[in-house]
């Protein structure tokens, strides 16, 4: 199955309040909001739309890798696919999810 792409999901995370909300970590700067894929798909292969969430740019550099110091690679997937649950729903209210 082909992985959704939307660059309307991917240009949404623009000014929007990050998902992952690490503390110690995160700097609550709306302005640094990107869409974070989930990770582990491939090299060279680009994860689903559907699949990542909103994160400033300090959460989105640890969810990249940075974590590795301070969370384990269980605890930093754990986080990302809760900020996941968070940023459907507000894909949902926007209108960029529907539900049939
Ligand atoms: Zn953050």
């Amino acid at each position: 199955m082909a992985g959704v792409k939307s660059k309307k999901i991917r240009n949404a995370a623009r000014g929007q309040e990050c998902q992952v909300r690490l503390p110690g970590i995160c700097n609550g700067n709306p302005e640094t909001t990107v869409f974070a894929h989930l990770n582990g798909s491939g090299m060279g292969t680009k994860a689903s739309d559907l699949h990542g969430c909103f994160a400033c740019s300090d959460c989105h550099h640890w969810l990249d890798g940075g974590y590795t110091k301070t969370h384990s690679r269980d605890e930093r997937d754990f986080e990302h696919l809760i900020a996941m649950k968070n940023t459907q729903l507000l894909l949902l209210d926007m209108g960029l999810i529907k539900v049939a």
